[in-house]
């Protein structure tokens, strides 16, 4: 048996005719951009993630990147960004001109360690960007705690976490502002790109709609040097139907994450994700590490488990940044990182995954250490 990573083209059949009636309407109302679908999506997801406002933006990446601008952050700043995360987090700093810093993670929860934020700390730290990477998230009231110590900005890249928890409490709402990337893979995903801030900072807001729309509120009065970033009315009236769907499919998520964690925790050697008591996840990757991750990750294949790493090289090591940040120098600054980059693994995992596919993947993951087979 076949087990894909994921399969996109699921969510599709599975709402299909709600889709489809949406495109349909979408088509007919001879409206393509910031229309009625963008305002009444910005509206109910503003109110899924218990905030005031949302605005929909280009893609994840620019959602970043226009709240750094609409805090006029730039050249001269410093920002504090999580080392182990997706490259975009540290892209949307450099594209405000500003620089980023990175801070080491806790070694089992692989967000960023609030511990060590105060060392990275100098006159020129303008924020932090807190990542709820996998879709875990990250230990915010320590993080929000050192920012009004030091007066800094709270930004969470809730790129891979939308719906999940925080003692009780939506990602998106948890720091000043929040990005969010509707990338079709991600669990609240469009069909094409996609992002959305979140705030209740109502300046905060009203600046990144301008931002995002050449820097006008009335047509061709251009009040600020803005950009075209705004979410496309067709993704939004897609979005609408999906996130009716968010809850349940996440739901579907913690399941198989249940069922992975039950049936692996006797594979000593194989580390399981590790969830703080307070945090509610949604599974965007269900991640384990093991020191042979590659032989693992090659006899998987084998049997045709699809199994992917996020992410095999650490934006610090990538030749986009490398250079920057002082070339070798930089190789080993963050040894907790690099170990994590070189032994994790992420198994399939998704609402459209079936049971006789997440048995297969447990039970050659069983046999792999019962026999010592790599
Ligand atoms: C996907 C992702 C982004 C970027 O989103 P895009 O829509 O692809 O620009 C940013 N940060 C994280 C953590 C992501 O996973």
């Amino acid at each position: 048996m076949k087990v894909p990573f994921l399969d996109l083209k699921a969510p599709y059949l599975e709402l299909k005719e709600e889709l489809d009636a949406a495109y349909q309407r979408v088509m007919e109302s001879g409206w393509y951009i910031l229309g009625q679908e963008v305002e009444a999506f910005e509206e109910e997801f503003a109110v899924y993630c218990e905030t005031k406002y949302c605005v929909g933006v280009g893609n994840g990446l620019e959602s970043l990147h226009l709240i750094l601008r609409a805090m006029e952050i730039g050249a001269g700043d410093e920002v504090i960004v999580p080392a182990n995360t997706y490259i975009a987090t540290w892209l949307a700093v450099s594209y405000s001109g500003a620089l980023p810093v990175p801070v080491e993670p806790d070694i089992n929860t692989y967000n960023i360690d609030p511990s060590k934020i105060e060392a990275a700390i100098t006159s020129k730290t303008k924020a932090i960007i807190a990542v709820h990477l996998y879709g875990q998230p990250a230990d915010m009231d320590c993080i929000n705690e050192i920012a009004s110590k030091h007066n800094l900005k709270v930004i969470e890249d809730a790129a891979q976490a939308h719906g999940a928890r925080y003692k009780n409490r939506r990602v998106g709402s948890l720091g000043d502002a929040a990005g969010f990337s509707f990338y079709p893979g991600k669990n609240l995903g469009a069909f094409g790109d996609g992002g959305a801030v979140t705030t209740s900072d109502a300046n905060l807001a009203d600046k990144i709609r301008l931002l995002r729309n050449y820097g006008s509120r009335v047509k061709y009065e251009n009040e600020v040097k803005g950009f075209n970033s705004r979410l496309d009315e067709l993704q939004a009236a897609f979005l609408r139907v999906k996130l009716t769907k968010l809850d349940e499919w996440n739901e579907r998520r913690k399941q198989i994450a249940i069922y992975y964690l039950q049936s692996l925790q006797e594979v000593v050697d194989l580390k399981l994700p590790y969830i703080p008591e307070w945090a509610d996840p949604v599974w965007h990757l269900f991640v384990v590490s093991y020191p042979q991750r590659d032989k693992l990750k090659r006899y998987l294949n084998s049997a045709e488990v699809s199994t992917l790493v996020h992410y095999p090289i650490a934006p610090h090591l990538s030749d986009a940044y490398a250079k920057e940040l002082g070339g070798n120098e930089q190789l080993n600054s963050y040894p907790i990182t690099q170990m994590i980059s070189s032994q994790i693994l992420s198994l399939p995992i998704s609402p459209h995954l079936h049971k006789t596919e997440v048995h297969r993947v447990v039970e050659i993951l069983l046999k792999v250490f019962k026999y010592d087979i790599i």
